[in-house]
């Protein structure tokens, strides 16, 4: 417990510091229509900031994001196909590797977050967890355990946030407030944003899993596409659920 006050206060530090990351390059379609970030992000060699653990593998248009505690690891989405050796630069570079990670979440079916199942190393023996709406989408020869709202896996807790697909899940960490939203939120396309509606499912249901991801206690939003949210994270969310339709 003692741990995780600390890494809150450095969260808090960490909120002015800017963009976080391991920046590497790649270019190909996403599942979002807005253009890719600026690449004026963090240069490879610029050190991360400190999220409690949480890090965030930079794949110029999509991320996927790390958690490292003690000796094990969790990774929540993969990228497109054959983003393994970029996922485990990510990894080497928080001290840890994909024999390490226990835990692969996938936040829905979409090619640019499920894809890199193909081509992953041999040396990733996790659980890999999806969405009951999703998982049985998702082509693989990984066996993938479809997990409900509420699961607790890794001590972070599935959100069912349906909309951008039907089974679309995030995932929260309730002991520092990060958010990892998959795309039911994005800060590409000026300031916090829902799902794009180019690339929605459901809309209704969207703006509803918005309203639904207001009610946590957020202090830090890791978006699939664009770069975190480390400062006034809650109020742009609130701020988002009261406009949203
Ligand atoms: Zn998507």
């Amino acid at each position: 417990m003692r741990d995780y006050l600390l890494t809150r206060r450095k969260l808090l530090v960490a909120a002015g510091s800017g963009v976080l990351g391991v920046a590497l390059v790649n270019t190909v379609t996403a599942c979002s229509s807005d253009s890719p970030e600026t690449p004026s992000a963090a240069p490879a060699s610029q050190p991360e900031a400190d999220l409690g653990g949480w890090t965030r593998v930079n794949m110029s248009f999509v991320s996927a994001y790390l958690l490292i505690r003690g000796d094990e690891a969790a990774v929540v989405d993969l990228g497109v196909a054959n983003s393994s050796d970029q996922i485990a630069e990510g990894l080497k570079a928080a001290g840890s590797g994909w024999n390490k990670v226990k835990h692969v979440v996938i936040t829905h079916l979409h090619p640019d977050h499920a894809g890199g199942l193909e081509g992953l190393t041999a040396d990733a023996k996790p659980t890999f967890y999806a969405g009951e709406g999703d998982a049985a989408s998702i082509i693989s020869d990984r066996e993938i355990t479809p997990v409900k709202d509420g699961t607790d896996i890794f001590g972070l807790r599935v959100v069912n946030t349906p909309g951008h697909t039907l089974g679309h899940i995030s995932i929260f960490d309730s002991s520092l407030g990060v958010l990892v939203a998959g795309d039911a939120l994005r800060t590409t396309g000026g300031g916090l944003n829902g799902s794009d509606p180019a690339n929605t499912a459901d809309l209704a249901q969207a703006a509803e899993s918005v309203r639904k991801l207001a009610t946590l206690d957020v202090k830090a939003i890791l978006p699939g596409h664009g770069a975190p949210l480390t400062s006034g994270a809650a109020d742009a969310l609130h701020k988002l659920a009261s406009t949203i339709s």
